[in-house]
C-alpha cells in the first residue's frame, strides 16, 4: 500500500462542514489516513512537508460520495429486465433470475463489477443489501471500498438460505463473523421488506440487529400497491405498521419511504430514522417520487441511493445527485427546493449519518477519515465554476472523477483503479452474463 501521509492542494476544497466552507485554491493535510488540517493555500505558500503531494490542478476536491443504498451483485442483471411494474419485475425477473443464477461466484464476480464503477466514479462508501454477504464483503473489502454491508433475509428460499427458518440466524452469524474484522467494513442487517417478512421476522431480525449494535436496512413504502394492500391486510400504512413492531430508531434505516402521509413522516421524525432517496429506482419502477422537501422539512436525514443496477441501471451517484436535484422542483413546482447545497449533503454528510458513520466520513473536516474525491478540472463541461456545489449536481456525472482516496489510500489515480484489474472484472462479469442471458 502507498503511504497514507500526503498533501492534496491547488484545488477547489469544498468541505461539506456545517458553515460548507470553500477554500479556493485550497489544501487538505493528511495524515495517517486521517484528514488533520484543511484551509486556504494561497499561490506561492510553501506547502506542509509530506511523502506525496497531489496538485488537484484547480479541480474540485471533496468528501467521498456516500451511496446509502446498493444490491451490488445485481450489476450482473443490469438491462436483464426494464420497463416492467414493480411486482413484475420483481417476481417474473429479478427472483427467478437470483434463483438461477446467486451463488459465491456470481455474487463475488458482480460485487466487483460493482466496486469497479463505485470507485471509479467517485462512491468511497456504500450501503448494500443481498445475499452471500460474506463474499460481498470480502470482495468489497480487498477492493478498498468502505461498506455497510446487510445479509438479506425474506421469508422464502433465497440465494444461500435455502430455507427461510434459517433467514435471521443466517444475517447474525454474518453480523459476528464481520464485526471488528475489518475496520472499513461494517456487517448489518436487510431485512427485504414488510411484504416479503413476516411480522415474526421482521421482529427477531431488528432484536438481533439491537443486540448486536448494527444498522437495520428495509425498503419500505416503495410502491401504492404496497401501502394499499397493507392497509387492506393489517389496517395499517407499512411505516404505521413498522412502528407498532418497534422497528423504527436511529439505527434503522427506511428505503425508499415514497407512499407516506403525514403521520407516516412524523413517525420517521419522531424516531429519528433516517431515509435512502432512490430517485432514478423510484422513476425507472414508476414507484411515484418521495416526499424529500417534506423529510428535510421534518428535520429527517435523508441520503441518497442508486438502488440497485436492475432498476437504475447504473451505480453513478452523481447523475443520480442532478435526478435528486431536480425531480422535487417538478413534483413541488418550487424550484427553491432540493438545492444544490442539499443535495451535496445527501450524497454526502447527511448520507454518513444515515448510514451510521457520521463522526468518522462524510466531510473534509480535521479528525475525519480522509475519503476524498477530486474531479477533474479540463472538460467543458465542468467550466467555470462559480459555486462547485452547483458544478458537482447540476454538470459532473462519475465520468470525471480524477482521484479518489479511502483512509487516505489513493483507489483511483488519475481515473485508472489501483485496486484490481479492471479488464479482468469486465472479462469475468461478460462470461457470466453469458450464461444468464442463455438461461433467462
Ligand atoms: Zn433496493
Amino acid at each position: 500500500m502507498d503511504s497514507n501521509d500526503l498533501v492534496i492542494y491547488n484545488g477547489i476544497v469544498m468541505t461539506v462542514n456545517p458553515a460548507f466552507d470553500i477554500h479556493r485554491p485550497g489544501m487538505v493535510v493528511i495524515r495517517g489516513g486521517c484528514i488533520v488540517e484543511t484551509g486556504p493555500r494561497a499561490p506561492g505558500q510553501p506547502l506542509p512537508p509530506a511523502p506525496r503531494h497531489i496538485d488537484a490542478e484547480g479541480g474540485i476536491v471533496m468528501p467521498g460520495l456516500v451511496n446509502t443504498h446498493t444490491h451490488l451483485p445485481m450489476t450482473l442483471f443490469r438491462g436483464l429486465a426494464d420497463d416492467l411494474p414493480l411486482d413484475q419485475w420483481l417476481n417474473a425477473h429479478i427472483f427467478p433470475a437470483e434463483a438461477r443464477h446467486i451463488d459465491a461466484r456470481t455474487v463475488r464476480c458482480g460485487t466487483r463489477l460493482a466496486c469497479a464503477e463505485l470507485l471509479l466514479g467517485g462512491t468511497t462508501v456504500c450501503c448494500d443489501g443481498y445475499f452471500f454477504a460474506d463474499q460481498v464483503a470480502e470482495a468489497a473489502a480487498a477492493m478498498g471500498l468502505r461498506a455497510v454491508i446487510g445479509q438479506g433475509v425474506v421469508d422464502f428460499p433465497a440465494p444461500g438460505v435455502p430455507d427461510p427458518a434459517g433467514n435471521v440466524e443466517a444475517a447474525r452469524n454474518f453480523v459476528d463473523r464481520w464485526q471488528g474484522r475489518c475496520p472499513r467494513i461494517h456487517p448489518s442487517i436487510f431485512c427485504h421488506s414488510p411484504y416479503t417478512c413476516g411480522r415474526d421476522t421482521l421482529v427477531r431480525a431488528k432484536t438481533a440487529a439491537r443486540a448486536a449494535g448494527c444498522l437495520f436496512q428495509i425498503h419500505v413504502a416503495e410502491t401504492e400497491v404496497e401501502r394499499r394492500e397493507s392497509i387492506a391486510a393489517h389496517g395499517r400504512s407499512p411505516v404505521g405498521r413498522l412502528d407498532d413492531l418497534g422497528l423504527w430508531d436511529e439505527h434503522t434505516l427506511a428505503v425508499h419511504a415514497v407512499w407516506v402521509d403525514r403521520d407516516d413522516i412524523e413517525v420517521l421524525a419522531r424516531r429519528r430514522t433516517a431515509v435512502s432517496h432512490n430517485p432514478q429506482s423510484n422513476m425507472k419502477l414508476a414507484a411515484g417520487v418521495a416526499p424529500v422537501p417534506d423529510f428535510l422539512a421534518a428535520g429527517i436525514t435523508v441520503g441518497l441511493g442508486t438502488d440497485g443496477c436492475a432498476s437504475n441501471n447504473d451505480l453513478d451517484l452523481l447523475r443520480e445527485m442532478d435526478t435528486a436535484a431536480k425531480i422535487h422542483k417538478v413534483t413541488t413546482g418550487r424550484p427553491t427546493v432540493t438545492d444544490a447545497r442539499q443535495v451535496v449533503e445527501m450524497a454526502t454528510i447527511a448520507g454518513a449519518r444515515a448510514i451510521g458513520l457520521g463522526d468518522a466520513i462524510g466531510s473534509l473536516e480535521p479528525g475525519k477519515r480522509a475519503d476524498i474525491v477530486v474531479l477533474r478540472a479540463d472538460r467543458p463541461h465542468l467550466v467555470p465554476v462559480y459555486h462547485p456545489a452547483s458544478t458537482v449536481v447540476y454538470a459532473a456525472t462519475g465520468a470525471d472523477v480524477r482521484h479518489v482516496l479511502i483512509d487516505g489510500h489513493l483507489v483511483v489515480r488519475d481515473g485508472v483503479l489501483q485496486t484490481a484489474d479492471v479488464k479482468e472484472i469486465l472479462a469475468d462479469a461478460r462470461q457470466v452474463a453469458k450464461t444468464i442471458a442463455r438461461k433467462h
